[in-house]
């Protein structure tokens, strides 16, 4: 089979997203589906949907359509703040966009008006981390502006925490959330009916015990691919963190000296040269890099240490011995492993899906 490839089983995503839809049910939060670590993969998409997610999420607009054009008919959200050059495209394709500026939601609304069609709008509040988000003091006039244009609808406000300053969903920002949403309400005399709380990093927050308030959808990705909560990369309990792997095949073994020789400058990324000198050694190396993949969060089989990479090699250390020539490893991936690799040209996907007797066979 070609290498390097990424290997899918659909089935645990399925389990991953099952298990969430139910548990935070339990807590009245329906689930978005976030799509966009695979780039908006219909395989994805269609098993999101079985497992009982309410609708998709995608911060491309491309993967949006992309599910269209493979007939997914689902509910869908535009998560990145849309691109006033994109709104043709988001209101024909989207049903909903996650939005923070007056001059987007004017233009979302002379797109939509054109097209004959009403867009849904989530606004997105800063609650301190200091990413895409309207000042709180400021929700109430930008949401009566939004219920001002014609061909918008006001669907709900939401937030994104931990993401680019790591601040942590808590009892205190989601409570803000909470009270937020009724003052936008009480002001406007409208009813929202979205309060999205978050992300994968809310999980810690939502299935905690307490309680939820008005918020009732978290945006999931991470959690559902690989099983883990951003916060502090821990497994969720009950998920499977091995839906993904990335194959490479093994394109040279031999015994060398753990330690280079010659005068060392820096190497190709910068990084260190090794350090302890442990004599002979199986070095094997395997072709995928840094072009492919963040070799950096990639996860090595057990026998197997991972010494370095440049931008098409990865170099591993092997405990068990030399490593045929033309044999396969394989390795977990992170969030960020596995971003990279959807994107390069470089990687096929196969999506493994479980058949009627549970035994998993390529689609
Ligand atoms: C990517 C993204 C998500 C999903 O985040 P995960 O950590 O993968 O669950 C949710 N909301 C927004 C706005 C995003 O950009």
């Amino acid at each position: 089979m070609t290498t390097p490839r990424l290997e899918i089983d659909l089935g645990k995503v399925r389990h991953n997203a099952t298990m969430l839809v139910e548990r935070l049910a339990g807590r009245g939060i329906a689930v978005t589906g976030v799509t966009k670590a695979t780039l908006g993969a219909p395989e994805l998409a269609r098993e999101l949907l079985a497992a009982g997610v309410s609708r998709l999420g995608d911060s491309h607009i491309e993967g949006i359509e992309g599910l269209r054009r493979a007939g997914v008919s689902a509910p869908m959200t535009l998560l990145r703040t849309p691109m006033i050059s994109q709104v043709k495209r988001v209101v024909a394709h989207a049903d909903v966009s996650l939005n923070t500026e007056r001059a987007t939601l004017e233009a979302l609304s002379v797109a939509a008006g054109e097209q004959g069609t009403s867009h849904g709008v989530v606004l997105m509040v800063e609650l301190g981390d200091l990413r895409e988000g309207i000042m709180a003091t400021d929700l109430v006039d930008a949401a009566r502006m939004v219920v001002g244009l014609p061909s918008l609808e006001l669907v709900g406000i939401g937030t994104n925490l931990a993401c680019q300053s790591g601040v942590v969903p808590d009892v205190a920002n989601m409570a803000e959330l909470s009270v937020l949403a009724e003052t936008a309400e009480a002001a406007l005399g409208v009813r929202l009916a979205v309060v999205s709380g978050g992300n994968s990093a809310n999980l810690g927050w939502a299935l905690g015990g307490g309680d939820p308030g008005r918020v009732n959808d978290l945006r999931l990705g991470e959690a559902i691919l690989l099983g883990c909560e951003p916060l502090h990369r821990q497994p969720v309990e009950g998920l499977r963190t091995d839906a993904f792997v990335l194959v490479a095949e093994v394109i040279e073994s031999k015994i060398k000296p753990s330690q280079p020789w010659g005068q060392l400058g820096q190497t190709a990324f910068g990084d260190k040269p090794r350090s302890a000198d442990r004599g002979l050694i199986c070095q094997v190396i395997l072709a995928v890099g840094r072009q492919d993949t963040d070799t950096a969060g990639l996860v090595a089989p057990a026998g197997i240490t991972i010494l370095g990479a440049s931008s098409d090699h990865l170099v591993v250390e092997s405990a068990d011995g030399l490593r045929d020539v033309g044999s396969e490893l394989a390795f977990g991936l992170d969030y960020s492993s596995l971003a990279r690799a959807m994107s390069s040209p470089y990687v096929a996907r196969v999506w493994l899906a479980p058949d009627r007797e549970g035994s998993t066979t390529v689609r």
